[in-house]
C-alpha cells in the first residue's frame, strides 16, 4: 500500500523519450536481408528528400519541441498503462497491463505517426498531403493532421473499402479530404498503396506521401517506428514507476507493423520476450487469413523486400481477417529480420478468439477494444494464462472498438447480416 500524501500522488511520470535512433537500417534501409528500396526512377529522388528531411528534422530539437507538445497537447499523450485487475483474475496467471493507445485522438495509434509525417511534410514546404487508406483509420488519422495544418489531402482507397467503410469515407470528408475510390486489382488496400504511389510520381514536387504503416520503402519503415516509438517507451517507463520492473512479455498486433514496432522496438534490447500476433482469420490452416510471417515468403510489394502472402504463380494472395486492419498481405521490413534473427515471437489469434476477446475485456473492464487489437489481446490472455501471478505481460491497445460496432453486431447475431 502506498503511504504517500495526497499532494505527492503524481497523475503521469514526466516522460523523458529517446530521441536517440537504436538499430539504424543500413544505408540502403535494409534490416537484415529485408527493406530497401525499390521503386520506379521517378520515386528515388523524392523518397531521399524525405529521407535527408527526416535525418536533418530528427536532429533538431525545435522539431521534437512541436511534436512533443502535439502529442501532449492535441493527441493526449501520455496514453496510460492500465493493470487490468479483473481481467488479470478472470484469466488467471499473469498480471495483465494494457498501453491504452484507444485514448488518442481519433480513436488509435495511427494520429502519432501522421503527426510526424505532417509536421515534416510542412518542413520541407509541401502543400498537398496524399495517403492510402485500406479500413479507413490511416486516412482518418491523415486528414485530420491535413486540417489541423491547413493542408491539402487526397485519400486514395479501394472501391470495395470505399461501400464496406462508407462512416469513414464520410469523416474524412468532413475534415476536408477529397477521398479517391481505386478500381484495380482487387480494389482493396494493395491497390490503394499502387494507385496512391503511381499518383505521387506525378505530384511529388508539392505533395508529401504520408505512408500509413512501418513498410514501405526507406526511410518509410525507420521513420514510422520512430514516430511510434512514443508508445513503447512510455509504456516502459510507466511498468517500471507502476510495478517496478520490466514487463516479462510485450504483444501486439501485426497488420503492416506500425503499432507493433512502437509498442515492441523500444524493449528490443531488455529481456523482454516481444510477441507479435497475427490474424489467422479462419485458421491458419484454412488459407483465409493475413498472416504475412507466419504463411508467407519473401518477395517484393510497395517497395521492399519483406514476407508476403503468394499464390503459386507469385500474385499477392487474397487475405481475410475480421479486422480490416490487419487485411494487408505483406508485413513492415524490420518485423520479418526480428523474425528471422529470433528477436520476435510469432503467435496468431483467429477471428472467433479475437471476438471473445473483445467481448471478455468489455465485460470485466469496461473497455472496449478495436477488433485489431483484440488479436493482440487474444494471444496476450493465452500467454498470461500459462504464467504465475508475479509475471506480467504488457499487451498494446492499439484502438478503440467504436468503429467495429457494426461487425461485431453482424457476428453476434444481434442485427441482420445484410453483406
Ligand atoms: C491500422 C490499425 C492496426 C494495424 O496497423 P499496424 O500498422 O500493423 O499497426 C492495428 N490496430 C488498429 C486499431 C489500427 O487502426
Amino acid at each position: 500500500m502506498s503511504t504517500s500524501r495526497p499532494d505527492d500522488i503524481r497523475l503521469q511520470s514526466d516522460m523523458h523519450y529517446n530521441l536517440n535512433i537504436e538499430h539504424m537500417p543500413d544505408a540502403g534501409g535494409h534490416f537484415g536481408r529485408f527493406g530497401g528500396r525499390f521503386a520506379a526512377e521517378t520515386l528515388m529522388r523524392p523518397l531521399k528528400e524525405i529521407e535527408d528531411a527526416f535525418f536533418e528534422a530528427w536532429s533538431d530539437p525545435t522539431f521534437h519541441a512541436e511534436r512533443i507538445d502535439l502529442l501532449k497537447n492535441y493527441v493526449g499523450r501520455a496514453t496510460p498503462l492500465y493493470h487490468a485487475k479483473r481481467l488479470s483474475r478472470e484469466n488467471g496467471g499473469a498480471r495483465i497491463y494494457l498501453k491504452r493507445e484507444d485514448l488518442n485522438h481519433t480513436g488509435a495509434h495511427k494520429i502519432n505517426n501522421t503527426i510526424g509525417q505532417g509536421l515534416l511534410a510542412r518542413r520541407m514546404g509541401k502543400k498537398k498531403v496524399l495517403a492510402e487508406t485500406g479500413a479507413g483509420q490511416h486516412g482518418v488519422a491523415t486528414a485530420t493532421v491535413a486540417a489541423l495544418f491547413g493542408m491539402q489531402c487526397d485519400i486514395y482507397m479501394g472501391r470495395e473499402d470505399v461501400e464496406r467503410q462508407m462512416p469513414n469515407v464520410l469523416r474524412m470528408r468532413l475534415l476536408g479530404a477529397n477521398v479517391i475510390p481505386v478500381n484495380s486489382g482487387t480494389a482493396t488496400l494493395k491497390d490503394a498503396v499502387n494507385e496512391a504511389l503511381r499518383n505521387w510520381v506525378a505530384s511529388c514536387e508539392d505533395t508529401f506521401y504520408i505512408f500509413g504503416t512501418a513498410a514501405g520503402p526507406h526511410p518509410f519503415p525507420l521513420m514510422v517506428r520512430q514516430f511510434h516509438a512514443v508508445i513503447g517507451q512510455e509504456a516502459r517507463a510507466q511498468i517500471i514507476e507502476q510495478a517496478g520492473r520490466l514487463p516479462d512479455v510485450a504483444v501486439a498486433c501485426v497488420g503492416g507493423g506500425s503499432n507493433a514496432m512502437g509498442m515492441l522496438h523500444p524493449f528490443r534490447d531488455d529481456p523482454v520476450k516481444l510477441v507479435a500476433v497475427e490474424a489467422a482469420g479462419h485458421g491458419l490452416e484454412s488459407g483465409e487469413h493475413a498472416a504475412s510471417l507466419a504463411a508467407g515468403k519473401p518477395g517484393i510489394l510497395h517497395g521492399n523486400l519483406t514476407y508476403l502472402l503468394e499464390d503459386i504463380e507469385g500474385q499477392i494472395q487474397g487475405t481475410h481477417s475480421i479486422s480490416a486492419g490487419l487485411d494487408y498481405p505483406g508485413v513492415g521490413p524490420e518485423l520479418a529480420d526480428m523474425l528471422e534473427t529470433k528477436r520476435l515471437t510469432l503467435d496468431a489469434a483467429t477471428d472467433d478468439e479475437a471476438l471473445a476477446s473483445l467481448q471478455l475485456l468489455t465485460r470485466t473492464e469496461g473497455i472496449i477494444p478495436a477488433l485489431e487489437s483484440s488479436h493482440a489481446l487474444a494471444a496476450g490472455l493465452r500467454i498470461a494464462g500459462s504464467m504465475n501471478q508475479d509475471e506480467i505481460v504488457a499487451i498494446n491497445l492499439s484502438g478503440r472498438g467504436d468503429k467495429d460496432m457494426n461487425t461485431v453486431f453482424k457476428y453476434l447475431g444481434w442485427v441482420e447480416n445484410t453483406s
